[in-house]
């Protein structure tokens, strides 16, 4: 198999999915992407506002990961890079009385809009949106991809499964078994979410970020003070997480109600009642890695460098939750399936 180019299907278009695709795109490989969502982005993701009392303008609030730290020599490279593209800035928000500093003080965004990194990463590759993946099926040596119980793409050498643990685990059932138990049991941690625009408050609204030390709250933001986003006069942009503990304690409890529990939470935290022109929750139910989890090693296995790959099979696992969690690991954990499938296609494969 020496130079040999594989056809890859990556099923996951987050961090991960994206720099496992591009990596291999760049190794030579023939790749095709999956996402079951509209867009790409996964976790780093933009919800657009079109439509807000008053205004006109197309807005996105940041609903996943707010933005993100960079600490290992080779995610700062590409972080920079990406900077230098247009595509990253690095926000210092301002800190409201008593809050931490989140990730140093400082972390990186996407710009315009947090799926951006991912959009740039997926450019020029094949990208099957809207197609939720409920099987991977082998027959002879060859993968194939299925949507709603149907083949939707076949004739792959290896599948790389780019999405949340709990979720692999279905796909990996038949196939691996140990690691879909190994998937299950990965601790992590749900978080509801909180979007919307108001009035601009009458008070507590200097700060930018603000990290209530008790209550309901785990982070609150204002979206609008990040760059290259749109800001209204007048207005104010709101990203607010719940605790892990809350969100747990509320996980069905309909979405209005949580709605209005968090609004009053918000109130509370800047010291006063809002006009709000827009609102929407998203409950996230894998948000980030509650614990690095093991990487041991299991038959058949390669389980290095925060990937999973089965060489004889083809088929392989990337994602935060394999390597450290967050931003950077996801990246990581992507780049780091994609040199091991290629590994195999020069001469590794078992
Ligand atoms: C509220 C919140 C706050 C966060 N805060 C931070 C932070 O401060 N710093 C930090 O570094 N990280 C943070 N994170 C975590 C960070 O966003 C993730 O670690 C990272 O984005 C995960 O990337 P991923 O590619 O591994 O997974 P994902 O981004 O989840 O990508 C998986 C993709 O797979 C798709 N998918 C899933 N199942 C299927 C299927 N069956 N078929 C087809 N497609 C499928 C999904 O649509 C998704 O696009 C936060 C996340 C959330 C939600």
């Amino acid at each position: 198999m020496k130079g040999a180019r594989m056809r890859v299907a990556v099923v996951g278009a987050g961090i991960a999915g994206a720099a496992c695709a591009r990596a291999l795109a760049d190794a030579g490989h023939a790749v095709q992407v999956f996402d079951k969502s509209r867009g790409v982005g996964g976790r780093m993701s933009t919800r657009r506002v079109t439509s807000v009392a008053g205004a006109d303008a197309v807005l996105g609030l940041d609903h996943g990961t707010p933005g993100f730290a960079a600490v290992g020599a080779d995610f700062l490279g590409f972080v920079e890079e990406g900077q230098r593209a247009g595509l990253l800035a690095r926000w210092t928000p301002r800190l409201a009385p008593h809050s931490a500093a989140l990730q140093g003080g400082a972390m990186w965004v996407a710009t315009p809009d947090m799926p951006a990194l991912c959009r740039a990463l997926l450019m020029d590759l094949p990208l099957h949106t809207l197609c939720t993946v409920d099987g991977v099926r082998r027959s002879g040596a060859m993968w194939s991809i299925e949507s709603a119980g149907v083949t939707v793409a076949d004739g792959f050498d290896a599948v790389a499964l780019a999405i949340p643990p709990q979720q692999a685990a279905v796909l990996l059932g038949v196939h691996r078994p140990d690691w879909a138990v190994r998937a299950q049991a990965v601790p992590m941690l749900p978080v509801w979410v909180l979007m919307g625009i108001t009035d601009a408050p009458a008070s507590g609204g200097d700060w930018h970020l603000a990290q209530p030390a008790s209550g309901p709250l785990a982070l609150v933001l204002r979206n609008d003070a990040k760059p290259a986003r749109a800001a209204l006069a007048a207005q104010a942009q709101w990203v607010v997480h719940a605790t892990p503990d809350w969100t747990g304690a509320h996980l069905d409890t309909p979405p209005d109600q949580v709605q209005a529990l968090l609004q009053a939470a918000l109130a509370d935290c800047v010291g006063g009642a809002l006009a709000w022109r827009f609102a929407a929750v998203h409950r996230w139910l894998y948000a980030t890695l509650a614990a690095v989890s093991g990487d041991e090693q299991t038959d058949g296995a390669h389980a290095c460098a925060g990937a999973w790959w089965d060489v004889g099979t083809g088929l392989g696992v990337c994602g935060d939750a394999l390597a450290g969690g967050g931003v950077e690991g996801a990246w990581r954990s992507g780049r780091a399936l994609a040199a091991l499938v290629t590994a195999g296609a020069n001469g590794d494969r078992a």
